[in-house]
Order: C-alpha cells, then sequence, then structure tokens
C-alpha cells in the first residue's frame, strides 16, 4: 500500500483567506487526498494555521490588541472555513501548540550541533523614531524587479522576488515611515550554501512529473547559488530560540512552518496513542510526499525545506511532488490578504454552494500560468457547464426512471450497440480521470469527470426514452438503466472534486452507505435493478448575480 502524505500549506492566521488561497492549497490537496483514499493508499492530510510571522503582528499593532488574538480568532476562521469547503483534514493544526514549539527546537539544536545552524553578525534594519527592529514586513519600498510600490522587506508580493530589506527603493518603516537605519545584531543562519551540490543531485533526478514552472523557477536559483539564510528574528512573537542570550529574538516563521508538516504528522500519530507511527510516513523512501503551496512559496519546498531534511537526518523522506499554482488574479491584481483585496472565502461561502466554489476552482485553477477570477465567468461556467451538463444529466434520468418505472431502476435487457458504447465510455471515461489525477491534473480530470456526464445526455438524447417508452418498454427499461449506471459511476468520479453533491446524488440513486468510502474502481460496476431511487431537488442552483 502506498504512503500518500498530503502537506497543504500553512495559512497565515493573519486575516481571512481568500479564494485564490484555496484554490492553490486546500482545494487540489484535498482532491489528491480524497482520490488516493479511494485508491486504497495510506494517506495522511495534514497542515494548520501559521500563528506567527509579522503579517499576523502587523495586524495585531493596527487593531491594539496582542498577536494571540489575532492568531486564535484567524485560526478559527480558517478551521471553519475548510469545513464549510469540504476538505478534509486528518489533522489541521496550528503552529502555536506547545508540542510544535518542542520538536521545532529540537531540529534546531540537531542541525546546530552538525554544524548546519551557526551564529554571526548581521546588519539588520532599525527604526530610530520607533527604537525597534524592522523585520521583513515591518519594512515597505519600491520593488527593484518590478517597481510595486509597496513591496515589503522580505518579498515582492506582486513579482514574488525575495529580497533584503536593503535592496527596496525608498526603504521605511511601516509603522513610522522613517528610512531604517542598519544595526548589527547577532543571529542564527541555516547553512543553505552547503547543501547546493546535494539539492542539484536530487533536483536532476526523478523528476519528469513535477510541474515545470516549478522546475524551472527551483532550477534557476540553484543557478544562481544558494546562500545561507537567516533563521532567528528580532521579535517578541513566535517561537522562542533555544540558546541563552536569544530571549529577544525568535525563530524566523519559514524555518518552522515548514517543519510543521513533519512535527503535525508526529502530533497525528501522538494523539492516536503511537508515538513513533511517524517514521512510517517519514523513513520511507517508498513514500509519496505532495505539497500544495502557492508559487511565491516554491523554493521553500523545493529547496530549504528539503535541505533542512538532509541536513536533520539524511534518511527523512523528501518531497515527491511540489504542484504548486500560479496566482488566481481577480481583475488582473493578485489576491492578498496583507493588502485587503479579493474574494474572501467566508463571504462566498455564505453566498454559494461550497461545489460550486470547488468545482469554479478547479475549472479555473492556475497550474502552469496566473487565470483570472472573474463574476460572469463564475455564474456562466456553473450555469452552463456544472448544472446545465451534469446537473441536468443526473437529474432527467433520475425523474424519468422514477416516474416511468415504479421509482426504481429499471431492469436492463438486451443492450444495443449504442447502449454498450455508452457503458465503454465509463470505462474509458474513468482512466482519463484516474491518469490525469494521478499526474495532479486536476483541470483536465475534472474536464473528463463532466465529460463523462455530456456523453450521458448525447446518450440519452439519441435514445429519446419519452418516445421509446411508448413504442418499446423493455428497451426503453434498459436505456435508462445504462444513464442511472452512469450517474452511479459519476457520483464516484465527482467524489474528489465535488463532495457534497456526489453524496446526494449516490444517496438519490438508492444507497445507504457513503459514496466517499467507495473504492475508486467501483465506478465501473453496474446500479441493481429494482433499487428504491429517492429523486429529490435539482443539484445545483443556478447563479444569478442580478438577484
Ligand atoms: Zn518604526
Ligand atoms: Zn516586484
Amino acid at each position: 500500500m502506498t504512503k500518500t502524505l498530503v502537506c497543504v500549506a500553512w495559512p497565515y492566521a493573519s486575516g481571512p483567506r481568500h479564494l485564490g488561497h484555496a484554490v492553490s492549497t486546500f482545494i487540489p490537496a484535498d482532491i489528491v487526498a480524497r482520490y488516493h483514499r479511494m485508491k486504497g493508499d495510506e494517506v495522511l492530510m495534514v497542515g494548520g494555521s501559521d500563528m506567527h510571522g509579522t503579517p499576523v503582528m502587523v495586524r495585531a499593532d493596527e487593531e491594539g490588541v496582542p498577536a494571540r488574538v489575532i492568531a486564535e480568532r484567524y485560526h478559527a476562521m480558517h478551521e471553519k472555513n475548510i469545513a464549510q469547503l469540504g476538505v478534509r483534514y486528518d489533522l489541521y493544526w496550528n503552529t502555536a501548540d506547545p508540542h510544535h514549539k518542542t520538536w521545532v527546537q529540537e531540529i534546531f539544536l540537531a542541525l546546530k550541533s552538525k554544524g548546519h545552524v551557526y551564529e554571526a553578525k548581521m546588519s539588520s534594519p532599525y527604526c530610530a523614531a520607533g527604537r525597534h527592529f524592522l523585520p521583513d514586513r515591518y519594512v515597505e519600498g519600491k520593488c527593484p524587479n518590478c517597481g510595486f510600490a509597496r513591496a515589503r522587506g522580505d518579498q515582492c508580493e506582486n513579482c514574488g522576488h525575495l529580497w533584503d530589506p536593503f535592496d527596496l527603493i525608498d526603504a521605511r518603516c511601516r509603522i513610522h515611515g522613517t528610512p531604517p537605519e542598519r544595526r548589527e545584531t547577532n543571529h542564527f543562519f541555516f547553512r543553505l550554501s552547503a547543501f547546493e551540490a546535494a539539492l542539484e543531485r536530487w533536483m536532476s533526478k526523478g523528476k519528469e512529473h513535477w510541474r515545470l514552472p516549478v522546475l524551472t523557477f527551483s532550477r534557476s536559483w540553484l543557478e544562481e547559488g544558494l546562500k545561507d539564510r537567516p533563521i532567528t528574528r528580532d521579535l517578541d512573537w513566535g517561537i522562542e530560540v533555544p540558546v541563552p542570550g536569544y530571549e529577544t529574538k525568535r525563530i524566523y516563521v519559514w524555518f518552522e512552518a515548514v517543519m510543521g508538516y513533519l512535527t503535525a504528522t508526529k502530533e497525528w500519530y501522538r494523539r492516536h496513542g503511537n508515538p513513533d507511527g511517524w517514521k512510517d510516513f517519514w523513513f520511507d523512501r517508498d513514500a509519496r510526499h505532495y505539497y500544495f503551496i502557492g508559487k511565491d512559496n516554491i523554493v521553500f519546498h523545493t529547496l530549504f525545506w528539503p535541505a533542512i531534511l538532509m541536513g536533520t537526518d539524511e534518511k527523512l523522506t523528501l518531497p515527491y511532488d511540489v504542484p504548486a499554482t500560479q496566482f488566481l488574479n481577480f481583475s488582473g491584481e493578485r489576491m492578498s490578504t496583507g493588502r485587503g483585496r479579493g474574494i474572501w472565502l467566508s463571504d462566498l461561502l455564505e453566498r454559494f454552494d461550497p461545489d460550486q466554489l470547488r468545482y469554479y476552482g478547479i475549472a479555473t485553477m492556475p497550474e502552469l500560468k496566473d487565470t483570472d477570477f472573474a463574476w460572469e465567468d463564475f455564474a456562466q461556467r456553473n450555469n452552463s457547464e456544472l448544472l446545465a451538463v451534469y446537473g441536468n444529466f443526473v437529474h432527467r434520468a433520475l425523474t424519468f426512471a422514477d416516474k416511468n418505472f415504479n421509482h426504481e431502476v429499471p431492469a436492463a435487457g438486451f443492450l444495443d450497440a449504442v447502449d454498450k458504447a455508452m457503458v465503454r465510455s465509463i470505462e474509458h471515461q474513468w482512466k482519463k480521470v484516474g491518469q490525469n489525477l494521478d499526474y495532479v491534473h486536476l483541470r483536465d480530470a475534472m474536464k473528463e469527470t463532466i465529460q463523462l456526464a455530456r456523453l450521458g445526455n448525447q446518450y440519452f438524447d439519441e435514445k429519446a426514452p419519452w418516445d421509446l417508452v411508448k413504442k418499446d418498454r423493455a428497451a426503453c427499461g434498459t436505456a435508462l438503466h445504462v444513464a442511472l449506471r452512469v450517474v452511479r459511476s459519476l457520483a464516484i468520479l465527482t467524489a474528489p472534486f465535488l463532495p457534497f453533491s456526489a453524496s446526494r446524488v449516490w444517496h438519490d440513486l438508492g444507497y445507504d452507505s457513503d459514496v466517499h468510502q467507495r473504492r475508486w474502481d467501483d465506478a465501473l460496476d453496474d446500479v441493481p435493478a429494482g433499487q428504491k431511487l429517492r429523486v429529490g431537488k435539482p443539484l445545483f442552483a443556478k447563479i444569478d448575480l442580478g438577484a
């Protein structure tokens, strides 16, 4: 049994999340986890909220409350939104947990004892007006790369370029507006440069299944040469540095958040009374670890985290795939929590069916290049694809059988060439969907799923059961049987993508079991004749933006 670890990027607990975040992390991770569970793999999906970091502190400063208040508020919101969206983690955790802290400090000390973590002086930006150091997001300035006016001290949010705060043009303190001075201060560094050769070897083979933008970006970093990176900050919110003299500093959030995939696995096993069980996932070279992240996080997962793993214990499992997405933009601008733009998940979930949001998110998923969220497109794709193709096919097959065949699945008689072709199409589409899911090509996987419903509609039109029922009742029963068999397959094939409607279709077909407990191969099975149908209302509502 293949072990599949599904790792989901840790959203900052600094504000509501936007749809773009869900589309690059929660939703694809959930699809892949659900699919592999149905395939019979041993799956664990972990992640949680990133409680630390300057985004949380900036928000706390703005509201005049302690950072913990902000972090706990938005952690609760993320957890709620994730459940509403039908995303099923095995553990949705948070980085303020004392176990995470203990394990992070252990890894820190292990790396330090091996010489991979060392102390050095660095010149840090300091605000004389407010008498404070200025870690990353406390500095703002113009991006030298793209000219974006409000680039942060650690990274330009617009183009994704990583920066040192002094690289920015007209850098200033975010609170006091004063230009930063340089102050010498001691910090710990991770010796990333020492892992360059090992990372090059690792990146050069067995990466054929990786997305090209992820590979290209990571390799260009390697070509530029890797520099050691600071892993502590002048902050009072975060995980304490387990070294005397560092009481006013904390572990840099990038360094501890990536460790969360490992610590969350440990935590899940600890809670299940098997404290060493995590090793099954992390000391197994055949285990497949997937990381679902946005493109601004690529090198943290393709270079920095693998280096930390190599440095901690050479036997630890490295990422199998890092299917990072590009950005889902809103009116051409990137959705961002920090800048207050974007479409809040919490608002969308109040207004729309979660499967409609998932459908549009998958259909426009920026797998290889940036895509746009457009309201008209959202309504149009829901109404003309999800509703008109899939919802309509399911509804017409169910209601026709219900009305004309005593509320049950009619028996199949002799299958003619058209019936047989329809049955063959089930297997054909099932294969295509599975192959796309194996390669994390989620847009295509869902497209091929909807294609089966489209073929179902064509079959239904060709058979014209409304005429056939008057001429040849047995042949009509066969056609309805085959159509309901397609509906049954669709319930299983859509389960990873559209979990709520899949459950409803399964229920309406008369099953009392849970479609999410079915095996992927069950999509090829027939529907039992005589099973009582329970036809409810149509699967999806029309989206009318004017309403
Ligand atoms: Zn200041
Ligand atoms: Zn930029």
